[in-house]
């Protein structure tokens, strides 16, 4: 300003000072004003007018007193203001004003006992600052309460800057003890190494995140934890900080390891499951292929295994599966591998030195036997066996789903030869499942499609050789295959149980057409141990016999003794309600089964009828002569008649004759036909005779 004029210089300081963001005033050592300006003013709502040079000190107070900008005693803070000035020292304090503005006022005494005196109004920074402390105090509470360890350090100097209360736990120290120092002022030389090389570790490393697994004080402690640097760079990407998130992951691990054991073994025996089996066959699949080693795999199912339950209940039945595993378990040696697929089915995967046949044959043998003794569950004896299929590998299938396959084919087919012992697959097996399943689907469609029929097979008086009944005997018109044995669609029926409206249908056709034969004609239907199970069978005779009106003593119903095998008592109840209505009890096949005699104790049948095997060698095999006259004499004993099934020569019918037998049925007296083509149908047959009677 040299070239300026002073007077010119003098309003320029004056705009100046009036254009100052503070307010500004200046006092002599009398304490009147000098100077002050135009922001002062408007800060303390007065005008020029107001305050003029020369006014005192307490003057100017008196005024912002009165335009509320000043509260308090002016005495005060006139005699403040003298202390303050006469320190010699520039003095700050805040004022807040009634309206809420706050205000930093600076005292600077300039000599001489004048001063100058400055009114910032700092109330945006201070809400500032506050809401940064506030934000700060939040983020502060977040980061503490995040379940897991944070820890930030500075990337340079490695220096903690910021631990979470977790991290305080982690690292075993408090925050004030870490904040500003480095590991190796805090930990153990061992520990601040490892620490420093995890460091190094995350700086030089490409990746964004880094992980660390082993707990920084114990490795070998149970706990488990999943630690993840990364480092927090500048926008130039220079590091600055190190960033450290550690969790606790021990429940979380535990949880998933117990997960994935539930879902690879089964609940309740705690064998392996199916999901492991599969696991398991693919590894010896792989060996197969590597290696050339072969394997065996055996599918079991537990025989009777339903009725246990049915009968005892379902926690015996759960303590017999169980058992079963611990034995089945205990029989095998350490390398083969046992699983329970669920039910009452479990899976061998076997790997053997030697034969693979004999060693399969040598172990279902060794389960056979093992399984046969009886089982001690919750205080009841019971008795089970095992079916087994069996499927080699290479020789019949390289991959899981043909292994099980063919396993399953094979133990389909030793179930249907009569449980309790093992089969190994057979490629025919294949094609008979295949056919077999055709057939269940046609015969699904069959009783829709009419396309069922019953044939009569008479039966004769021995003696006489007259007529005095008929048997009925299904018979299936296939629309493609033409007639259909019964002996091939009836164990289908029976598995799927379509039976059960079949047999119904039977029943209820020949009580009908029964009613067209003369009234001393008996008509026998063959029942099946599934109507027996399944089936409202007491009711569904019942109700035949009212709705045809046939009188129920025409009525005979043929059982086999596989009736009697399960639930006895059951059984024996509804044969006894089915008597009770009046129809008689046939057992049929007899001879065949398995410890007969017993049967015939059981239960008082009617009659008896000896089986074709007998008949047909009983010309030339003098022991079944002899097994006939016995199985007649008995059965005159026990109160019951027999019939001879299957007679096909002359021969045959005079020796049962001679044995005493009161009934015959074969081909050489009459072969099934439809009803209308018995000799003793007559349309009006039941209505003639009841005319007669
Ligand atoms: P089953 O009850 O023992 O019936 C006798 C079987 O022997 C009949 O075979 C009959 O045709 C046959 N047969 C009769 N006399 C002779 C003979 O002199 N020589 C020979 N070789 N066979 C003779 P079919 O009709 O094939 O029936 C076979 C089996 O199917 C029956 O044996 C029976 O167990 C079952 N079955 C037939 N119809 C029904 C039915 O409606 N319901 C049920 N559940 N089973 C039935
Ligand atoms: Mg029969
Ligand atoms: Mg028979």
């Amino acid at each position: 300003m040299s070239g300026v004029p002073p007077h010119e210089q003098n309003s320029h300081l004056l705009m100046a000072l009036d254009n100052m963001r503070q307010g500004l005033t200046m006092f002599d050592a009398s304490e009147r004003l000098i100077f002050c300006n135009a922001q002062f003013l408007r800060m303390h709502e007065l005008s020029p007018d107001q305050v003029q040079p020369g006014c005192t000190l307490r003057e100017v107070l008196e005024l912002r007193v009165r335009s509320a900008t000043l509260f308090g005693d002016v005495d005060h803070i006139v005699e403040r203001t003298r202390q303050r000035v006469a320190s010699g020292k520039i003095t700050r304090t805040l004022d807040e004003w009634v309206n809420g503005r706050v205000v930093a006022i600076e005292v600077a005494p300039i000599g001489d006992g004048a001063w100058v005196t400055t009114h910032d109004d700092i109330t945006e920074h201070v809400e500032a600052v506050d809401q940064l402390r506030r934000t700060k105090n939040f983020l502060d509470t977040i980061i503490d309460h995040v379940p897991a360890t944070i820890i930030v350090k500075d990337a340079a100097s490695f220096r903690y800057v910021l631990v979470n209360k977790n991290g305080e736990e982690y690292l075993g120290h408090a925050k004030d003890q870490l904040i500003g120092r480095t590991a190796d002022e805090i930990f153990p030389a061992a520990v601040a190494a490892k620490v420093a090389e995890q460091d190094r570790h995350a700086l030089a490393s490409p990746e964004r995140l880094v992980y660390q697994s082993a707990p920084l004080h114990d490795p070998d402690s149970r706990i488990l934890i999943q630690g993840r640097k990364c480092v927090v760079r500048s926008p130039g990407s220079a590091p600055e900080y190190l960033l450290s998130i550690i969790e606790d992951v021990t429940e979380r691990t535990r949880t998933a390891e117990r997960l994935s054991f539930q879902a690879r073994h089964d609940a309740l025996t705690g064998l392996p499951n199916r999901v492991q089996l599969t696991e398991r066959i693919d590894d010896a699949l792989s060996r197969l292929k590597r290696r050339g080693e072969h394997f065996t795999v055996m599918l079991l199912d537990l025989d009777r295994f339903k009725s246990v339950n049915d009968s005892l209940g379902h926690p015996i039945g759960d303590g017999l599966l169980n058992a079963v595993a611990q034995r089945l378990r205990a029989s095998l040696p350490e390398t083969d591998f046992v699983a329970r697929l669920g039910g009452d089915e479990f899976a061998i995967l076997q790997t053997f030195e030697g034969d693979q046949r004999e060693a399969a044959v040598a172990l279902s043998n060794r389960i056979l036997d093992v399984f046969s003794a009886t089982y001690d569950v919750g205080g009841h004896q019971v008795v089970t066996g095992t079916s087994i299929g069996i499927a080699f590998a290479p020789e019949h299938g390289t991959d899981v789903d043909q292994l099980m396959k063919g396993a399953d084919l094979a133990l389909y087919r030793a179930k249907s030869r009569g449980r309790n012992q093992f089969c190994v697959f057979e490629p025919a097996m294949e094609t008979e499942a295949h056919s077999r399943h055709a057939l269940e689907i046609d015969l699904r469609n069959a009783l829709k499609h009419a396309e069922f029929e019953v044939h009569y097979q008479p039966v004769f008086d021995t003696v006489m050789e007259t007529p005095c009944g008929a048997e009925a005997l299904l018979r299936w018109r296939h629309p493609q295959k033409g007639l259909v044995s019964p002996a091939e669609f009836i164990p289908v029926a029976e598995e799927t149980g379509l039976i059960i409206p079949v047999g119904e249908w039977v029943l209820r056709t020949a009580c009908r057409e029964a009613t067209n034969w003369s009234s001393h004609m008996k008509v026998a239907v063959n029942v099946s141990p599934v109507q027996f199970r399944k089936g409202d069978l007491v009711d569904t005779v019942a109700r035949a016999l009212v709705d045809s009106n046939l009188p129920p003593e025409r009525l005979e119903l043929e059982i086999t003794e596989s009736v009697l095998l399960h639930n006895n008592e059951e059984n024996l109840a509804i044969m006894s309600a089915l008597k009770s209505l009046g129809v008689s009890i046939v057992l049929d096949d007899f001879g065949t089964g398995y410890s007969s005699l017993s049967y015939l104790k059981m239960f008082p049948f009617d009659k008896i009828k000896i089986d074709r095997s007998f008949v047909t060698e009983l010309s030339e095999r003098p022991d079944c002569a002899a097994i006939v006259c016995a199985i007649v004499n008995l059965a005159r004993i026990l109160n019951m008649v027999t019939t001879a099934e299957g007679i096909e020569t002359r021969e045959q019918l005079l020796l049962l004759r001679a044995a005493g037998c009161s009934f015959a049925q074969g081909y050489l007296l009459g072969r099934p036909v439809r009803g209308t083509e018995l000799a003793f149908y007559t349309p009006t047959g039941g209505a003639c005779d009841h005319a007669a009677a």
